[in-house]
Order: C-alpha cells, then structure tokens, then sequence
C-alpha cells in the first residue's frame, strides 16, 4: 500500500496543511515527489503538490494522526513532462516551513511560476526564442572578454573551481572593499560552471539590479542570462522563468525570490552583498535568502560564495571559527585609492549657528567640486521634508492617528504622511491643540536637502531618489541613466542611491546625518550604519579623480562612525563581535520575536504575559534558552492594532520551537532584521 502527503492549494483553517492519501494502484507508476495532483478534500476536491511518497513503514508516525485516509482522485502532470515542482525544491520548501515556522502551503507557492502562484492553472512549459526583457538589456552591449586576474582573484578562483570540480558543497566568504573587483570573480566562475554544462545562481539585493550590473553579465555570459526582479511585470516575470524551465537560460540574475527558480542542476551560487537587510523577506513566509541559499547548496552539491565589503559579523565569524572558507581582496586592481572620508561634529556646527543641514565644510565641497564639473551624491536615509512637526508654543507633535508614529511632512504635496500606514493628514500650519502659528518641521529628509541646495547653490541641477519619486517600474532605470550621462550634478536619495551605483563623475559624497539608522533599537543597528556608511563612501573616487566623502554626525565618538570613518572592517568586527558576546545576540545566540496584535491594548499585553508564562515553564527545561517579555513592540501601535511580543534568545531555540502561539493574531519572526 502506498501513500502520498499532498499540500492542497487551497487556505486549510488551523496551522495544519499536509494531507495523506492512499495512492490507487493504478496512479503508483505515476505519482512523483513534486507532483501536481487532485484530491477529495472536505466535500470538494481541492488541488494540490505532493510532498512525501510512502508504505505504512516509511510514514508511521504521520500516519498513525489520520483518522480516514481517503484515496488521491488524479495526478495532473503528463508522465513525460517534468513535475511542476521538482524534489528538491519541495525540500527546500519544507527546509523554510520548518526553520521559519511558516505554512508549506506558502513555501511551495514560492517554487511555482509567477503567473500561477494564488491562482489554480496548469503551468505551460513552451519552449521561448526571446526574452524582451533581455533585449532591453541588451541593445547596446557586444560580447567581451574575461580581465586577467590579479592574484588575490586568481587564488580565489582556484578555490572555488576546485569544488566546482569536485562538486562539493563547499561554503565560501569573499571580503572584499569597494571597488576590489568581486563581480569579476563572480563572473568567471559562473563561466566555468557553463563549462561544466551546469546551471548558475547570482543573487544580489534588488537596488543593486542597475542597468549597469546587468549589461556587465548580459556582455559577457550573453543570452544563457535571465532576470528576475520584482520591477518586471508578471507576464514578464513568467516568460524568464519559461526560458529557465525550459533550459534556454542556464544562468539566473535576481533579487531573493531567484532562490526559486527551477535550476535542478546548479553548478554555483553566488550571493553579493550577503549583509544588505534585502535578504530577509518582511512577509511570511519571513525566511533568510542566504540561510536558504546554503540549505540549495547542500541539496544540489555545489559550492556557494557569500560576497561583501561588509559581511554581517556572524557570517564573518563563522569564517573564522568554520563553516566558511574566507577569501580576501584587500586591493582595488590598478591600486586606485578609497575615497578619504571626513567627519563632522554637527553639535560643533550649531554651537557656531550654523542651522543648516549642510555643514560648512559640506558646503565649502560641494562649491568646489561642482564647480569644477563633478558630480555629487547627498545621502539622508529618510523621505520627505521633515520627520517631525513640532509646535513651539505648546509641544504638540503631529503623529498617526493609527500608528505610535510622528508624521512626515511633505512640502511639495502640503501634506502629512505616515510612513507605515499610509494615513495622511493636511498641513494647516496652526497647531490643532493651542491655535499657535509657530508650528514647524524640524529635522530634514531628501525634499528638505533638495530645496535648501536648489537655494544655496542656484543652478545646480538635481535628482531625487526616493520612494516618493521611484514610483513606476522604470523610473530607477531611467534615473540611473540620467545621472550616469550627467543631465544632473547631484543626486539626493535615500538607501536607494547608497549601494550598487558605479559612476565614475562622482568626486564628492555627502552624508547628511549618519546617525538615522543607529537609533533603531535592534542589535543590528551598529552593523547596519557601518555598513551604509561605508557603502555610500564607496561610491565616490571610481575615476580618475580620488574620491571624498563628508560624513555628518552628533555622535562622532560611536564606534560604528568612528571605524566608519576609516574604513577599518576588521576593526568594526571586533568591537561589535565583543558587544554581541555580553548581550548572546548572533552569532552568541539566535533570536525568535512573537508578535501579538490587538486593537485593545490591555488584550494584547496579557495575551503575551499569558504566553510568557507558559513559554518559561517549557524554557526551565532547555538550558540557555531564555524568554524576554512581555514588551510593547518599537511600533507599538500599527493600523489602530496594539503590539506586544516577546523574543525568544539563545543557542537552540529551535528546541522551543514546537511550543510557540500559532493562533489568530500572532505573527511569529525567525532570525528577525532590521
Ligand atoms: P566589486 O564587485 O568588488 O565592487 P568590481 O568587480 O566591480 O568590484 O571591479 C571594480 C572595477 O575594477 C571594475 O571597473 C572592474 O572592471 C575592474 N577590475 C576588476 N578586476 C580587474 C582586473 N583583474 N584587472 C583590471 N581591472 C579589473
Ligand atoms: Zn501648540
Ligand atoms: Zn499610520
């Protein structure tokens, strides 16, 4: 007798979604791990993809929980086509439910083409001669060559081919700085593994999806390339997806979701930028790309490289300690220098009166540089003209009527918007409370730095990126292009112009306020400053010109300015590995944050105190494994819906796993980022 667990397509009510069903004799040669299949479910028949095959021996224990096993009605795919998901994808999925803590129903719709994920169609595998979205790329760009690699790369390359060679699933970090030619090593192994006639991966964060990354792999693996980024359309998001189903495309350019795609012989992966916070998917199922890009390599026996000019401190440790061989660059070939980085005491600057977000020093280079033709890139990481209108009579702070947040002043639109809810309000510049005129917005965002540059510098011409001027699917790409052809001397923007950005008229780099993100109450905000920091400062001094960058500050003295300011990775790493020791964050510990949301807030916090007596009871039983809690979440209200959550800290919290509120309500985050 044998059995199939089927996850149906459709919504199962409770946290339950694998089914057993008794395999006729007739459908056994048929039914495949991955199959697309009918089942009876309630009174209707539901579709579904099979996950498991098995006697009574081999599914024992699952078995043994079903009361009725009903028989499977049909298998959906034709015995020669390939299943609709393949094996080890449908690990991969059960890999992330159970490391997540996320539904399979959803981590298989992750492995299904675009067009067919939440609707029930049978998926067409036909065969495409083009790819439009290729074509874009490349229009302009003829096939090139390999650069001979300098040493470092070399040695790098020998390592990583070997286990190509060998077909091991060998981990590697490579650490290099800005600019130290990474992607060129990227580029030739992803080219020995066509070699090899297998498949290749690159993984790299969305913003870093330029035009100008992808003609650099267009120009030189040519049409065996596809892309996969969320600024495409479905239709065009299933037609790539076609083309590498179909093998017309053996090698796979994308943001997170790439992990995905159906690669069933993967001879490399490559994930840049391990550290960028794009790699964590904020909805459920809330998995890491580069722990699931391990769990892809062991499964396909391929080696992967983790690349960074600032890996998260646990990856880096893990390189020390095991686990992943690091590879170093530590030049810029043609031995070009790193921009110099200077720093600036904003609280210097106001004692001498200077109110303005340019310091004088700032101002003094963007004179120059401008002056002289260069180009410039602002860097404030947050939108909008100010992100607190205060009155100054009274007091009163504009925030959300829905949200434990402060508005943001829009002055282009007149408007008070709420970054998390969407909510806005008009701006009537009487203050609600007292009737006093003397209400204003303090602090800047990238509208602010706009006009008082349009004002201190008239006739400089500027570019706003941000997701107020982002809005439709080109307008990255379009203004990309028109900053790297110069129609504009500055470019102000948010995280959006701090990585990824290689154009060689940048002489000057200013930071506005390096402090935004290092407020954040996550253990990750030193990291993350440090990282943007030295990211955006990378982004000058790429041609003939040295580059400089200015950074701003009110906290000088923070260690993550300070190695900031010198660039000194190594450095950064300690003292934060130090600080993460004493507090058992990771790599010491792992973290598991359980939300509960209520529109009463006194429902919310004794549900989670509830929950914490319950979790510390199973906790007195694991060693090291600690409940903190109950708390009000950093939002403590979001859409009229109170917060609270606990956070679960220490070496295997997967042990406390089976015991954590799955019901209505409760949101459950996994290695949680910022
Ligand atoms: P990273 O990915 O580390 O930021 P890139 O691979 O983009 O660095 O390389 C930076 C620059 O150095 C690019 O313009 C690239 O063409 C050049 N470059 C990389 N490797 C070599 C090499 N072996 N010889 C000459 N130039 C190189
Ligand atoms: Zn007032
Ligand atoms: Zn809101």
């Amino acid at each position: 007798m044998l059995f199939a667990g089927v996850v149906p397509e459709v919504p199962v009510e409770g946290n339950r979604d694998l089914f057993f069903y008794q395999v006729p004799d007739g459908m056994a040669g048929e039914i495949r791990i991955g199959s697309r299949v009918l089942v009876p479910f309630g009174r209707r028949t539901a579709t579904g993809y099979v996950v498991r095959i098995g006697g009574p021996a081999d599914l024992g224990s699952l078995l043994r929980e079903m009361h009725e096993v009903k028989e499977l009605a049909a298998v959906l795919d034709a015995p020669e086509d390939p299943v609709a998901i393949y094996p080890y994808q449908v690990e991969l999925a059960l890999y992330i439910a159970g490391a997540y803590l996320a539904p399979l129903r959803e981590c298989l719709k992750l492995m299904l083409p675009p067009l067919m994920r939440g609707k029930s169609r049978p998926g067409v595998r036909r065969r495409r001669a083009r790819s439009a979205v290729l074509e874009m790329v490349a229009a302009a760009v003829a096939q090139a060559g390999d650069l001979v690699p300098t040493e470092e790369q070399a040695a790098a390359l020998r390592l990583v081919r070997k286990a190509m060679d060998e077909r091991k699933a060998s981990h590697f970090l490579l650490h290099g700085i800005t600019g130290s030619g990474k992607t060129e090593v990227y580029l030739q192994a992803i080219a020995h593994a066509l070699e090899q006639g297998r498949q290749a991966l690159f993984l790299v964060p969305e913003i870093a999806l330029t035009p100008q990354t992808l003609e650099r792999v267009v120009m030189r693996l040519g049409s065996k390339v596809a892309i996969l980024h969320s600024g495409l359309t479905d239709r065009e998001r299933q037609d790539e997806w076609e083309r590498i189903a179909c093998g017309d495309a053996r090698v796979v350019v994308g943001s997170r979701s790439a992990l995905f795609a159906p690669l069933p012989d993967l001879g490399l992966i490559v994930l840049d930028e391990e550290d960028s916070s794009s790699y964590k998917q904020d909805r459920i199922p809330r998995y890491h790309a580069v722990d699931v890009a391990l769990h892809l390599s062991r499964l396909q026996g391929c080696p992967l490289i983790l690349g960074s000019a600032t890996p998260r401190v646990e990856t880096y440790y893990r390189a020390h300690t095991g686990g992943l061989t690091l590879l170093t660059l530590a030049d810029r070939p043609g031995g070009r220098p790193l921009p110099s980085v200077d720093v600036v005491d904003m609280r210097e600057e106001l004692k001498a009166g200077n109110f303005s977000p340019f310091s004088l020093s700032l101002a003094r280079a963007v004179a120059e540089v401008h002056g002289r033709g260069g180009q410039i890139i602002l860097f404030i990481n947050r939108r909008g003209s100010s992100p607190i209108v205060l009155c100054r009579s009274c007091g009163y702070t504009s925030t959300c009527e829905h949200c434990s947040v402060s508005l943001v002043y829009h002055e282009r639109r007149d408007q008070l918007a709420c970054h998390y809810c969407g909510a806005t309000a008009r701006y009537s510049g009487v203050c609600p409370e007292c009737g006093s005129r003397a209400i204003k917005g303090i602090g800047a965002g990238t509208e602010r730095i706009e006009k008082e540059l349009n004002a201190s510098f008239p006739g400089i011409s500027t570019i706003r990126m941000d997701r107020d001027t982002v809005v439709r699917r080109d307008s990255y790409f379009r203004m990309y292009e028109q900053f790297r052809s110069h129609e504009a001397d500055c470019l102000i923007g948010t995280q959006m112009v701090a990585k990824g950005l290689d154009i060689a008229g940048v002489e000057l780099v200013g930071i506005i306020n390096a402090d935004t993100s290092l407020r954040f109450p996550d253990y990750r905000a030193g990291e993350t400053t440090f990282s943007l920091l030295t990211q955006v400062a990378g982004r000058a001094g790429r041609g003939d010109v040295p580059g400089r960058a200015i950074l701003q500050t009110y906290s000088p003295t923070h260690y993550a300015i300070e190695k900031a300011v010198t660039q000194d990775y190594l450095g950064f790493a300690h003292e934060e590995i130090r600080v993460r020791k004493a507090l058992g964050f990771p790599p010491y510990g792992r973290l598991a944050v359980c939300t509960f949301s209520h529109p009463i807030e006194a429902s919310a916090r004794e549900q989670v105190a509830k929950v914490v007596l319950g979790l510390r009871e199973v906790a007195g039983k694991l060693p090291g494994i600690e409940v903190l809690g109950p708390s009000p979440a950093f939002i403590s209200r979001l859409r009229a819906q109170y917060q609270w959550q606990c956070t679960i800290r220490g070496k295997e919290i997967e042990r406390i796993f089976p015991h954590l509120p799955f019901s209505y309500g409760w949101s459950i985050d996994v290695d949680p980022g910022m």
